[in-house]
């Protein structure tokens, strides 16, 4: 995965900087390329640094669906069943997608990862599965979609971790893909060859993107298509949606007699390449055993509660050591601060507890957001998400002149800035070295944003 970005050496120098040691004062850190090569501490800023004010890991988004931010607001109102759930969403997400053109979905993806990287994020994890044309009929180029996804990054700059995803049959059963789902079917041998198109795409981007591979869920693949999943990139990120749902849950008990966390951990060795989404309905001893394995859990906490599907035990989770990150899913609204005070709010509100993802040495917000840059990174296949040197630059800057962070350091400017504040504390962010928000607006917002605009208008007059 190479193009060449003409390699670049910049400096930037923070007040402070949550580094790989945490908090450091006076710090300059050098950015080569797509890399941090030093990082110093201590210092005083040089005529020709970037002078910021707090700088911090940009984390990984590592759950995103890019195309279903265009139906953000518009899933809200009762329909005739007397439960509006995930699965009637469900309905009309299926109805809206079999829309979209290529084009569409270039453009809309572009518009997400430029509002990922104003909201802070320095990556972004696509699980995509919306390979083909309507009525599944497959795009004379079978990557086309991918393609499509990887111009959308050339044009934002997002560091791109892109998972094409499995997706072969409608349920446990192995019926048939129903109507909605024909443009995302693949058999194995077909996939296979969409990851290899999915690879050449990517070398249009710089070297920090990835590829991965996602079996949808268990309900969406068989088990020798789960199985294949594994093998065909045995080092790359491996996702997969999994216990989010109770008629999930209830469907593969029916199926196999296992709830899906059991029902994983047998088919195969869950370790630190994966990252499962959702996790919303485990039971106390799946969620002890799976944070063993090292996998990372991907929360997505706003669409959680958007969709209604229920909520993750952080609190034993971190407890038992668990690595997580954030992820926007249905994009139906990307905020960064927003995901991590949901995330701890819905525990607080189960527990009836306030602070319940602290830790006796970390305040709350210090947990969340340095948690989430380690699980980010981990599951992005971007390294080890700190400020270190030999890590890519995926960095944020906010900026100190916001009420909210007046007079604040340390753990205190997280806190206020997640509990208090928003995104629009992002001043600076670089993915991998490319410096694509500043002064908090994208480098290429107009024009994004005028090509989701034309989308938009177009898929509203059909
Ligand atoms: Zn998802």
């Amino acid at each position: 995965m190479k193009a060449s970005t003409g390699i670049r050496v910049i400096k930037l120098w923070a007040e402070q900087a949550l580094c790989a040691t945490g908090w450091a004062q006076g710090v300059t850190v050098t950015v080569d390329g797509t890399r941090i090569s030093a990082v110093e501490t201590g210092t005083q800023p040089q005529p020709g640094d970037t002078r910021l004010g707090t700088l911090l890991p940009a984390p990984a988004n590592l759950h995103s669906h890019a195309f279903q931010r265009a139906m953000a607001g518009m899933t809200e109102r009762r329909g005739p069943n007397a439960h509006d759930s995930f699965w009637t969403w469900r309905q009309l997400m299926y109805q809206f997608m079999d829309q979209l053109t290529p084009d569409d979905v270039q453009a809309i993806t572009a518009f997400v990862q430029m509002e990922m990287l104003e909201a802070g994020y320095g990556a972004s994890v696509e699980f995509h599965y919306l390979h083909h044309a309507p009525g599944g009929v497959v795009y004379d180029a079978l990557g086309e979609m991918s393609q499509r996804v990887v111009a959308a990054a050339q044009e934002s700059g997002i560091g791109l971790t892109l998972l094409p995803v499995l997706y072969q049959v409608g349920g446990c059963d192995k019926r048939a893909l129903g109507p909605g789902q024909i443009r995302f079917g693949n058999d194995p041998e077909r996939y296979a060859k969409l990851l290899d198109a999915a690879q050449s795409a990517l070398r249009a981007l710089p070297e920090d993107a990835v590829l991965g591979v996602a079996p949808h869920s268990l309900r969406a693949v068989t088990p020798e298509g789960l199985l294949a999943c594994v093998d065909l990139r045995p080092d790359a990120p491996i996702h997969i949606h999994l216990a989010e749902q109770m008629a999930e849950v209830e469907e593969t008990v029916a199926a196999w007699g296992q709830r899906p966390v059991q029902r994983l951990m047998d088919q195969v060795d869950v370790d630190q390449r994966w990252c499962l989404i959702h996790l919303t309905q485990m039971e106390r001893a799946e969620t002890l055993a799976l944070a063993a394995t090292g996998a990372v859990a991907g929360l997505c906490p706003i669409t959680e509660s958007s969709l209604g599907d229920g909520i993750f035990d952080g609190v034993a989770w971190t407890g038992a050591k668990g690595r997580f990150g954030i992820g926007s899913d249905s994009n139906v609204r990307i905020s960064l601060t927003e995901e991590l005070r949901t995330l701890d709010y819905s525990q607080r509100l189960r527990d009836r507890v306030r602070a319940a993802l602290a830790t006796p040495e970390l305040s709350t917000g210090r947990a969340l957001f340095e948690g989430a840059a380690l699980g980010g990174a981990q599951a992005a296949g971007r390294g080890k998400g700190m400020i270190a040197p030999g890590e890519l630059a995926d960095l944020v800057a906010l900026d100190m002149g916001g009420v909210d962070l007046e007079g604040r350091a340390g753990d205190c400017v997280l806190d206020a800035w997640i509990f208090a504040g928003d995104d629009r504390a992002v001043s600076e962010v670089w993915s991998g070295g490319r410096h694509v928000v500043s002064g908090g607006v994208h480098r290429n917002r107009d024009s994004i944003e005028a090509g989701y605009r034309l989308v938009m208008k177009r898929l509203q007059a059909l």
